[in-house]
């Protein structure tokens, strides 16, 4: 069985009080052991103070990029095992603002889901399609495309220690979600592209998850848990979320 998963990414958020008030808020709440698993991917420079912070907890970290490069001269990049130092068990791979806004290529993606799986995190992959694909009826192609430029890059095996999530880029943080049919639909599709690892592997929905809608998707099939951006930086909201996913 799949085991429930819920993860936060903070974004480019926080500070040093807000963070330390978020943790202390949720944990309050999410204390021993639970089915679903829970973890919070916080800009690089809090994840020490949100590893310590997380240390006696069953709640995981993780990061929001991960450099392609193991070490050297490479400006501003975080590697693999800088992460795995600080206690990351995660790294989020391809998000669509870094898509967007940083011109990740299918290619690069390829490559840093495979530096994170060497410094031994999860990779969290990011699909999705934007509103204008979604329209013409291309979803699920561009989806497939990104989906094989990875498995082509690392080969199918590689997949069965990452996480997928499902991310339409229309959904996320515009206060409108795919509807649970729509997400499963997707979803579905994502794991018979996986063949016979498909049933393990994790595939969270990612976009506008609010307390209001974590049921009826993770009600679905095929839905395991949701990544969650606006919602997490709200500790009762977050909540919510996780004890929907358990
Ligand atoms: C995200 O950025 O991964 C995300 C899903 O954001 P939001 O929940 O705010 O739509």
């Amino acid at each position: 069985m799949r085991r429930p998963l819920v993860v936060a990414n903070w974004k480019m958020n926080g500070s040093k009080s807000a963070n330390a008030g978020l943790v202390a808020d949720f944990l309050a709440s999410w204390q021993g052991v639970h089915q679903a698993e829970v973890a919070m991917c916080a800009p690089y420079i809090y994840l020490p103070q949100l590893a310590d912070s997380l240390a006696e907890s069953n709640v995981g970290v993780g990061a929001q990029d991960i450099s392609v490069h193991e070490q050297g001269a490479y400006t501003g990049e975080i590697s693999g095992a800088m992460l795995a130092e600080f206690d990351c068990r995660y790294a989020i791979i391809g998000h669509s603002e870094r898509r967007e806004y940083h011109a990740e290529t299918d290619q690069l993606v390829a490559e840093k889901f495979v530096a994170a799986q060497k410094a031994g995190l999860a990779p969290i992959l990011c699909v999705g399609e934007t509103l204008a694909q979604r329209d013409s009826g291309e979803a699920l192609l561009v989806i497939g495309e990104q989906l094989k430029a990875v498995v082509d890059h690392v080969g199918r095996d590689s997949m069965s220690s990452a996480v997928i999530a499902y991310e339409p880029v229309w959904a996320i943080g515009t206060g409108r979600t795919a509807s649970p049919e729509q997400a499963q639909e997707v979803h579905h599709f994502i794991r018979e592209q996986l063949g016979e690892l498909g049933g393990a592997v994790r595939i969270l929905y990612g976009g506008s998850v609010k307390p209001g809608n974590a049921e009826e998707l993770f009600s679905q099939a095929d839905i395991d848990g949701a990544l969650v951006g606006g919602a997490s930086l709200v500790a009762e909201d977050f909540l919510a979320i996780c004890r929907a996913a358990e």
